[in-house]
Protein backbone atom coordinates (compact mmCIF):
# COMPACT_ATOMS: atom_id res chain seq x y z
CA UNK A 1 0.00 0.00 0.00
CA UNK A 2 2.72 2.02 1.04
CA UNK A 3 3.76 1.87 -2.93
CA UNK A 4 0.81 2.14 -4.17
CA UNK A 5 0.82 5.61 -2.40
CA UNK A 6 4.48 5.92 -3.81
CA UNK A 7 3.37 5.62 -7.34
CA UNK A 8 0.45 7.97 -7.23
CA UNK A 9 2.77 10.80 -6.13
CA UNK A 10 4.75 10.23 -8.65
CA UNK A 11 2.11 10.23 -11.68
CA UNK A 12 0.85 13.49 -10.02
CA UNK A 13 4.15 15.08 -9.88
CA UNK A 14 4.96 13.96 -13.49
CA UNK A 15 1.22 15.76 -14.70
CA UNK A 16 2.10 19.10 -12.50
CA UNK A 17 5.70 18.99 -14.74
CA UNK A 18 3.73 18.14 -17.90
CA UNK A 19 1.05 20.90 -17.14
CA UNK A 20 3.81 23.18 -16.45
CA UNK A 21 5.73 22.70 -19.29
CA UNK A 22 2.49 22.11 -21.87
CA UNK A 23 1.78 26.05 -20.40
CA UNK A 24 4.78 27.24 -20.75
CA UNK A 25 6.43 25.54 -23.84
CA UNK A 26 3.12 24.96 -26.54
CA UNK A 27 1.17 26.98 -28.67
CA UNK A 28 -1.71 26.26 -27.50
CA UNK A 29 -0.48 27.17 -23.42
CA UNK A 30 0.83 30.07 -24.51
CA UNK A 31 -1.65 31.61 -26.10
CA UNK A 32 -4.59 30.08 -24.00
CA UNK A 33 -3.60 29.60 -19.99
CA UNK A 34 -0.19 31.87 -19.88
CA UNK A 35 -1.64 34.93 -21.47
CA UNK A 36 -4.57 33.93 -18.69
CA UNK A 37 -2.52 34.13 -15.99
CA UNK A 38 -0.77 37.10 -17.29
CA UNK A 39 -4.33 39.02 -17.53
CA UNK A 40 -4.70 37.81 -13.95
CA UNK A 41 -1.47 39.73 -13.02
CA UNK A 42 0.60 36.64 -12.20
CA UNK A 43 4.26 36.89 -13.43
CA UNK A 44 6.28 34.54 -14.80
CA UNK A 45 8.26 34.07 -11.40
CA UNK A 46 4.56 33.53 -9.71
CA UNK A 47 3.65 31.26 -12.24
CA UNK A 48 7.24 29.20 -11.73
CA UNK A 49 6.74 28.97 -7.52
CA UNK A 50 3.23 27.72 -7.51
CA UNK A 51 3.86 25.60 -10.65
CA UNK A 52 1.34 26.76 -12.14
CA UNK A 53 -0.21 24.59 -15.68
CA UNK A 54 -2.25 24.27 -18.38
CA UNK A 55 -3.83 20.58 -19.37
CA UNK A 56 -4.53 20.91 -23.16
CA UNK A 57 -8.27 20.89 -25.02
CA UNK A 58 -7.64 17.36 -26.41
CA UNK A 59 -9.81 14.46 -24.99
CA UNK A 60 -6.35 12.33 -24.47
CA UNK A 61 -3.61 14.08 -24.39
CA UNK A 62 -2.12 13.84 -20.71
CA UNK A 63 -3.34 10.44 -20.63
CA UNK A 64 -0.95 9.76 -23.96
CA UNK A 65 1.72 10.85 -22.85
CA UNK A 66 1.62 9.48 -19.30
CA UNK A 67 1.22 5.83 -20.57
CA UNK A 68 3.67 6.33 -22.65
CA UNK A 69 6.63 7.29 -20.54
CA UNK A 70 5.03 4.12 -18.27
CA UNK A 71 3.00 4.98 -16.05
CA UNK A 72 0.45 2.92 -14.81
CA UNK A 73 -3.01 3.56 -15.98
CA UNK A 74 -3.96 1.59 -12.50
CA UNK A 75 -2.39 4.61 -10.70
CA UNK A 76 -3.83 7.62 -13.41
CA UNK A 77 -7.38 5.98 -12.42
CA UNK A 78 -6.58 6.02 -8.96
CA UNK A 79 -5.23 9.75 -8.96
CA UNK A 80 -8.19 10.67 -10.85
CA UNK A 81 -6.18 12.15 -13.53
CA UNK A 82 -7.48 9.64 -15.99
CA UNK A 83 -11.32 8.76 -16.54
CA UNK A 84 -11.24 5.33 -18.09
CA UNK A 85 -14.35 5.08 -20.06
CA UNK A 86 -16.76 2.02 -20.62
CA UNK A 87 -16.13 2.03 -23.96
CA UNK A 88 -12.41 1.67 -23.13
CA UNK A 89 -11.45 5.08 -23.94
CA UNK A 90 -8.97 7.05 -21.48
CA UNK A 91 -9.78 10.24 -20.84
CA UNK A 92 -8.03 13.68 -19.10
CA UNK A 93 -10.08 14.76 -16.39
CA UNK A 94 -8.62 18.05 -16.93
CA UNK A 95 -8.97 19.28 -20.61
CA UNK A 96 -8.55 23.33 -21.45
CA UNK A 97 -7.92 24.40 -17.91
CA UNK A 98 -5.58 26.51 -16.15
CA UNK A 99 -3.75 23.96 -13.58
CA UNK A 100 -3.53 24.71 -9.73
CA UNK A 101 -1.13 21.86 -7.76
CA UNK A 102 -1.80 21.45 -4.47
CA UNK A 103 0.88 20.30 -2.44
CA UNK A 104 1.44 19.03 0.98
CA UNK A 105 3.39 20.42 3.89
CA UNK A 106 6.35 18.95 2.56
CA UNK A 107 5.99 19.91 -0.89
CA UNK A 108 4.60 16.98 -2.67
CA UNK A 109 2.24 16.99 -5.19
CA UNK A 110 -1.50 15.39 -4.18
CA UNK A 111 -3.96 16.63 -6.26
CA UNK A 112 -4.94 19.22 -9.03
CA UNK A 113 -7.75 22.43 -8.91
CA UNK A 114 -8.55 23.27 -12.38
CA UNK A 115 -9.82 26.17 -13.76
CA UNK A 116 -12.31 27.09 -16.69
CA UNK A 117 -10.81 30.12 -18.82
CA UNK A 118 -13.76 32.11 -18.89
CA UNK A 119 -16.70 32.70 -16.93
CA UNK A 120 -19.31 30.66 -18.14
CA UNK A 121 -21.94 30.32 -15.52
CA UNK A 122 -22.92 26.47 -16.84
CA UNK A 123 -19.98 24.74 -16.25
CA UNK A 124 -18.59 24.62 -12.85
CA UNK A 125 -15.55 27.03 -12.50
CA UNK A 126 -13.23 24.77 -10.60
CA UNK A 127 -12.54 21.34 -11.13
CA UNK A 128 -10.70 19.47 -8.65
CA UNK A 129 -8.91 15.92 -8.31
CA UNK A 130 -11.34 13.62 -6.36
CA UNK A 131 -10.51 11.99 -3.05
CA UNK A 132 -8.00 9.82 -3.48
CA UNK A 133 -5.60 7.72 -0.95
CA UNK A 134 -3.06 10.56 -1.44
CA UNK A 135 -5.67 13.62 -1.78
CA UNK A 136 -8.13 14.36 1.11
CA UNK A 137 -9.65 17.46 0.72
CA UNK A 138 -10.54 17.86 4.01
CA UNK A 139 -6.76 17.56 5.25
CA UNK A 140 -5.52 19.60 3.12
CA UNK A 141 -4.54 23.73 2.65
CA UNK A 142 -3.85 24.90 -0.13
CA UNK A 143 -0.12 26.67 -0.44
CA UNK A 144 0.61 25.61 3.22
CA UNK A 145 4.12 24.25 1.15
CA UNK A 146 4.69 27.57 0.29
CA UNK A 147 3.01 29.37 3.24
CA UNK A 148 4.49 27.33 6.62
CA UNK A 149 8.07 29.58 7.34
CA UNK A 150 5.98 32.66 6.94
CA UNK A 151 3.21 31.25 8.76
CA UNK A 152 5.77 30.37 11.84
CA UNK A 153 8.15 33.43 11.66
CA UNK A 154 5.31 36.15 11.76
CA UNK A 155 3.18 34.15 13.98
CA UNK A 156 0.21 34.39 12.03
CA UNK A 157 -1.53 32.66 9.24
CA UNK A 158 -4.08 34.77 6.66
CA UNK A 159 -6.87 32.09 5.53
CA UNK A 160 -8.78 32.58 2.68
CA UNK A 161 -10.96 30.89 0.11
CA UNK A 162 -9.33 30.86 -2.93
CA UNK A 163 -6.10 29.36 -4.76
CA UNK A 164 -6.13 32.65 -6.79
CA UNK A 165 -6.47 34.29 -3.49
CA UNK A 166 -3.34 32.99 -1.80
CA UNK A 167 -1.64 33.53 -5.19
CA UNK A 168 -2.49 37.20 -5.41
CA UNK A 169 -1.50 37.51 -1.55
CA UNK A 170 2.03 36.00 -1.70
CA UNK A 171 3.28 38.11 -4.96
CA UNK A 172 2.23 41.42 -3.51
CA UNK A 173 4.20 40.14 -0.10
CA UNK A 174 2.06 38.58 2.03
CA UNK A 175 2.92 34.84 2.38
CA UNK A 176 1.99 33.87 5.34
CA UNK A 177 -1.44 32.56 3.48
CA UNK A 178 -3.59 29.48 2.98
CA UNK A 179 -6.60 28.64 1.34
CA UNK A 180 -9.60 25.87 2.03
CA UNK A 181 -9.99 25.76 -1.35
CA UNK A 182 -13.59 24.80 -1.96
CA UNK A 183 -14.45 22.82 1.24
CA UNK A 184 -16.20 24.71 4.27
CA UNK A 185 -13.58 24.82 6.56
CA UNK A 186 -12.29 21.32 8.51
CA UNK A 187 -10.47 20.59 12.11
CA UNK A 188 -7.87 19.18 10.60
CA UNK A 189 -7.37 22.08 8.30
CA UNK A 190 -6.84 24.07 11.22
CA UNK A 191 -4.94 22.08 13.08
CA UNK A 192 -2.32 21.70 10.16
CA UNK A 193 -1.79 25.60 10.76
CA UNK A 194 -1.83 25.17 15.00
CA UNK A 195 1.29 23.44 14.18
CA UNK A 196 3.02 26.69 13.27
CA UNK A 197 0.66 29.45 14.32
CA UNK A 198 -2.17 29.70 17.33
CA UNK A 199 -3.23 33.10 15.33
CA UNK A 200 -5.63 32.43 12.39
CA UNK A 201 -7.03 35.68 10.39
CA UNK A 202 -10.04 34.99 7.97
CA UNK A 203 -10.14 36.89 5.34
CA UNK A 204 -13.02 35.62 2.81
CA UNK A 205 -14.98 36.98 0.31
CA UNK A 206 -16.79 40.25 0.92
CA UNK A 207 -20.08 38.63 -0.11
CA UNK A 208 -23.01 36.62 1.63
CA UNK A 209 -21.20 33.26 1.14
CA UNK A 210 -18.16 34.67 2.20
CA UNK A 211 -19.79 36.34 5.19
CA UNK A 212 -21.47 33.00 5.99
CA UNK A 213 -17.99 30.58 5.63
CA UNK A 214 -15.94 33.20 8.09
CA UNK A 215 -19.03 32.95 11.05
CA UNK A 216 -18.22 29.16 10.62
CA UNK A 217 -14.79 29.17 10.82
CA UNK A 218 -15.08 31.31 13.50
CA UNK A 219 -16.22 28.57 16.08
CA UNK A 220 -14.17 25.45 14.92
CA UNK A 221 -11.16 28.09 15.36
CA UNK A 222 -11.82 29.18 18.92
CA UNK A 223 -12.67 24.96 19.55
CA UNK A 224 -8.95 24.33 18.41
CA UNK A 225 -7.93 26.53 21.09
CA UNK A 226 -6.79 29.14 18.64
CA UNK A 227 -6.88 33.37 18.27
CA UNK A 228 -9.05 33.86 15.80
CA UNK A 229 -9.87 37.49 13.88
CA UNK A 230 -11.57 38.19 10.63
CA UNK A 231 -10.98 41.25 8.03
CA UNK A 232 -13.68 41.56 5.63
CA UNK A 233 -13.60 42.76 2.21
CA UNK A 234 -15.62 45.47 0.01
CA UNK A 235 -18.46 43.58 -1.58
CA UNK A 236 -17.87 42.43 -4.55
CA UNK A 237 -14.32 41.41 -3.43
CA UNK A 238 -12.00 38.90 -2.78
CA UNK A 239 -8.28 39.24 -1.11
CA UNK A 240 -7.05 38.42 -5.03
CA UNK A 241 -9.21 41.41 -6.81
CA UNK A 242 -8.28 43.72 -3.75
CA UNK A 243 -4.50 42.56 -3.55
CA UNK A 244 -4.34 43.23 -7.46
CA UNK A 245 -5.88 46.97 -7.61
CA UNK A 246 -3.64 47.84 -3.87
CA UNK A 247 0.11 48.69 -3.73
CA UNK A 248 1.18 46.51 -1.32
CA UNK A 249 1.37 49.48 1.90
CA UNK A 250 -2.41 49.68 1.24
CA UNK A 251 -2.41 46.10 1.28
CA UNK A 252 -0.83 45.76 4.77
CA UNK A 253 -2.66 49.08 5.99
CA UNK A 254 -5.93 47.71 4.95
CA UNK A 255 -5.40 44.43 7.15
CA UNK A 256 -4.04 46.01 9.83
CA UNK A 257 -7.17 48.37 10.24
CA UNK A 258 -9.79 46.01 9.42
CA UNK A 259 -9.05 43.57 11.09
CA UNK A 260 -11.01 42.34 13.84
CA UNK A 261 -11.58 40.15 16.80
CA UNK A 262 -14.19 37.56 16.96
CA UNK A 263 -16.35 39.80 19.39
CA UNK A 264 -15.76 43.11 17.35
CA UNK A 265 -16.66 41.58 14.33
CA UNK A 266 -19.72 39.74 15.16
CA UNK A 267 -21.08 42.95 17.04
CA UNK A 268 -20.10 45.19 14.24
CA UNK A 269 -21.77 42.54 11.97
CA UNK A 270 -25.06 42.47 13.84
CA UNK A 271 -24.85 46.28 15.75
CA UNK A 272 -26.46 48.36 13.08
CA UNK A 273 -29.67 46.22 12.85
CA UNK A 274 -29.68 44.86 16.17
CA UNK A 275 -29.23 48.29 18.18
CA UNK A 276 -32.49 49.29 18.64
CA UNK A 277 -33.70 46.19 19.00
CA UNK A 278 -33.60 44.21 22.41
CA UNK A 279 -34.73 41.27 21.10
CA UNK A 280 -31.96 41.29 18.30
CA UNK A 281 -29.35 42.72 20.75
CA UNK A 282 -29.74 39.72 23.23
CA UNK A 283 -29.95 37.37 20.48
CA UNK A 284 -26.32 38.58 19.09
CA UNK A 285 -24.92 38.63 22.37
CA UNK A 286 -26.39 34.83 23.06
CA UNK A 287 -24.50 33.96 19.46
CA UNK A 288 -21.38 35.72 20.94
CA UNK A 289 -21.07 34.06 24.70
CA UNK A 290 -22.14 30.76 22.51
CA UNK A 291 -18.83 31.14 20.52
CA UNK A 292 -16.99 31.94 23.87
CA UNK A 293 -17.96 28.52 25.34
CA UNK A 294 -16.00 27.00 22.09
CA UNK A 295 -12.45 28.37 23.69
CA UNK A 296 -11.21 25.53 25.93
CA UNK A 297 -9.01 28.04 27.68
CA UNK A 298 -11.00 29.40 31.07
CA UNK A 299 -8.96 32.45 31.43
CA UNK A 300 -9.14 33.08 27.94
CA UNK A 301 -12.88 32.83 27.93
CA UNK A 302 -13.22 35.32 31.35
CA UNK A 303 -11.02 37.95 29.29
CA UNK A 304 -13.40 37.56 26.48
CA UNK A 305 -16.26 37.63 28.51
CA UNK A 306 -14.87 41.48 29.71
CA UNK A 307 -14.84 42.48 26.66
CA UNK A 308 -18.17 41.52 25.32
CA UNK A 309 -19.53 42.90 28.59
CA UNK A 310 -17.74 46.37 27.58
CA UNK A 311 -18.54 46.20 24.07
CA UNK A 312 -22.10 44.81 24.09
CA UNK A 313 -22.97 47.07 27.29
CA UNK A 314 -24.21 44.37 29.49
CA UNK A 315 -23.04 42.99 33.11
CA UNK A 316 -20.36 40.29 33.13
CA UNK A 317 -22.38 38.52 35.69
CA UNK A 318 -25.09 38.18 33.32
CA UNK A 319 -22.77 36.70 30.51
CA UNK A 320 -20.72 34.43 33.21
CA UNK A 321 -24.08 32.94 33.78
CA UNK A 322 -25.34 32.26 30.29
CA UNK A 323 -22.00 31.01 29.41
CA UNK A 324 -22.14 28.29 32.26
CA UNK A 325 -25.98 27.25 30.91
CA UNK A 326 -24.00 26.42 27.48
CA UNK A 327 -21.38 24.94 28.96
CA UNK A 328 -23.76 22.68 31.16
CA UNK A 329 -25.80 21.65 27.82
CA UNK A 330 -22.48 20.60 26.19
CA UNK A 331 -22.11 17.97 29.26
P1 LIG B 1 -11.73 33.25 -9.46
O1 LIG B 1 -11.13 34.49 -8.86
O2 LIG B 1 -10.74 32.42 -10.20
O3 LIG B 1 -12.96 33.50 -10.25
P2 LIG B 1 -12.29 32.50 -6.74
O4 LIG B 1 -11.17 31.78 -6.07
O5 LIG B 1 -12.53 33.91 -6.38
O6 LIG B 1 -12.14 32.28 -8.30
P3 LIG B 1 -14.80 31.73 -5.56
O7 LIG B 1 -16.02 31.62 -6.38
O8 LIG B 1 -14.67 32.86 -4.62
O9 LIG B 1 -13.61 31.65 -6.58
O10 LIG B 1 -14.61 30.36 -4.79
C1 LIG B 1 -13.56 30.17 -3.84
C2 LIG B 1 -12.91 28.82 -4.00
O11 LIG B 1 -13.88 27.80 -3.95
C3 LIG B 1 -12.20 28.60 -5.34
O12 LIG B 1 -10.89 29.10 -5.35
C4 LIG B 1 -12.24 27.12 -5.48
O13 LIG B 1 -11.21 26.51 -4.71
C5 LIG B 1 -13.56 26.76 -4.88
N1 LIG B 1 -14.60 26.66 -5.91
C6 LIG B 1 -15.28 27.65 -6.50
N2 LIG B 1 -16.15 27.20 -7.40
C7 LIG B 1 -16.03 25.85 -7.39
C8 LIG B 1 -16.65 24.79 -8.09
N3 LIG B 1 -17.59 25.01 -9.02
N4 LIG B 1 -16.26 23.52 -7.80
C9 LIG B 1 -15.32 23.29 -6.87
N5 LIG B 1 -14.71 24.24 -6.18
C10 LIG B 1 -15.03 25.51 -6.42
MN1 LIG C 1 -16.76 33.80 -3.37
MN1 LIG D 1 -13.34 34.57 -4.47
MN1 LIG E 1 -11.58 35.68 -7.14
Amino acid sequence: VANERESMYLVSEFAQKYFHSTLLNTDEGQAIGYSYFKERGFTGETIKKFGLGYSPEEWDAFSKEALGKGYKLEFLEKTGLTIVREDGRNADRFRGRVMFPIQSMSGRVLGFGGRILGNDKKVAKYLNSPESDIYHKSKVLYGIYHAKQAIAKLDNCFLVEGYTDVIQLHQAGVENVVASSGTALTPDQIRLVNRLTKNITVLFDGDAAGLRASLRGIDLILEEGMNVKVCTFPDGEDPDSFAKKSSYDELIAYLQDNAKDFIQFKASLLMDEAKNDPVKKAGLIRDIVNSISKIPDRIQQEVYIQECARIMDISEQVLISTLAQLVQKDI
